[in-house]
């Protein structure tokens, strides 16, 4: 029985995500106690605890402590099964998040999964899904996964109200990543979503975005009014180096105007720029995962954040995988052996 503290480094929920689709994939039970303890509200939240039933589901294992609120849990796994599987968070909780916990399950197994999620797809402290789409995804294709995704209804907090869904193909033989340098010109681009708020929220992010980047606004500006059960509004920042995608998202909210929405994106588009790095301080952290279970790599990126370190170290108790991160300049170098 593998035991983590969840009180350690970041303290949150992704120590728990990532003890869960680990137990599952190597076997090994795992006790968890001080889950979510550095957070106001410690515990698990729906999102946790539907990540929870989700693994145990697709691993037939066994769980203690599955409930709300609970700071203490157990997953004894059984043996993974590719397949066809619906959950949901029942609340705006992230989808996308119980989404990350269930896919390197599945795609450790051979055969040909589809995974249904209802809950929040666009919510902050969390990966909206585009960046799934968009970044994560990509990621993993080239290593070697087959996985494709779909967003089927959009869902803000606090309504939720969202689906996603993702084919995987399984037990693909995995390559090592090589994203050290950057291989191709920048260009930059932004989409403000907005559902049931003044649209005018939108035109003010993007112009505002237009005017910090001297982005030519036709070519460069995309609106998006889709629909869902409530308000919402995300902006997404978007660095396209040839193929690949580097994303930055805010989030509206009440007292914070569009104009500081736009601003907080402009700001990390700018650091991203000027860092020469390949991969945002996000994708790093969700990166280590499917590079420790696969051939490893080696990536640049910014400073690395506390749910990088924190995450770091939970994959390499379970794996024995050493996860290198090297100040170099203005990036830092983090290698997967
Ligand atoms: P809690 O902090 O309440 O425990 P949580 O369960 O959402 O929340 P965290 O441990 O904070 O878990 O993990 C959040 C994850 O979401 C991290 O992988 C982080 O990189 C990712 N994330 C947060 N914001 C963004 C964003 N704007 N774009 C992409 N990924 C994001």
């Amino acid at each position: 029985m593998i035991e983590i503290d969840g009180a350690f480094g970041e303290g949150g929920g992704q120590i728990i995500r990532t003890s869960l689709s680990l137990s599952a994939i190597t076997g090994e039970p795992v006790h968890i106690r001080n889950v979510r303890a550095n957070r106001s509200k410690p515990g698990l939240l729906r999102q946790h605890l539907t990540a929870l039933n989700a693994v145990a589901e697709i691993c037939g294992g066994k769980t203690t402590g599955a409930e709300l609120g609970s700071r203490e849990i157990t997953l004894t796994p059984g043996s993974i099964r590719a397949g066809k599987y619906e959950f949901s968070v029942g609340s705006a909780g992230s989808a996308n998040l119980v989404l990350q916990t269930a896919l390197p399950v599945l795609l450790s197994v051979h055969g040909v999964s589809e995974l249904r999620v209802h809950g929040g797809t666009h919510n902050s402290s969390s990966p909206p899904y585009p960046f799934l789409e968009e970044c994560f995804f990509p990621a993993l294709r080239e290593i070697g996964h087959g996985v494709t995704g779909e967003l089927v209804r959009y869902g803000f907090y606090p309504a939720g109200g969202g689906e996603i869904a993702i084919r995987v193909k399984g037990g693909s033989a995995p390559k090592a990543l090589n994203w050290l340098n950057r291989e191709a010109e920048i260009s930059l681009s932004a989409e403000a979503i907005v559902s049931n708020i003044g649209n005018d929220v939108a035109k003010r992010e993007l112009k505002t975005i237009a005017k910090e980047l001297n982005l030519n606004f036709d070519e460069a500006c995309q609106f998006n009014y889709p629909e869902a059960q409530g308000p919402g509004n995300a902006l997404l920042g978007r660095l396209a180096f040839g193929e690949r995608i580097v994303m930055f998202a805010e989030f509206g909210e009440r007292g914070v105007s569009a104009e500081q929405v736009a601003k907080r994106v402009v700001k990390q588009m700018k650091a991203f720029m000027a860092s020469g790095a390949v991969v945002d301080h996000h994708l790093a952290d969700q990166l280590l995962l499917p590079l420790a279970l696969g051939r490893g790599g080696v990536f640049s990126t910014t400073r690395p954040s506390l749910h990088t370190t924190t995450n770091a170290e939970v994959i390499s108790k379970f794996t024995g995988k050493t996860i290198n991160l090297v100040p170099d300049d203005t990036r830092t170098v983090c290698e997967v052996s």
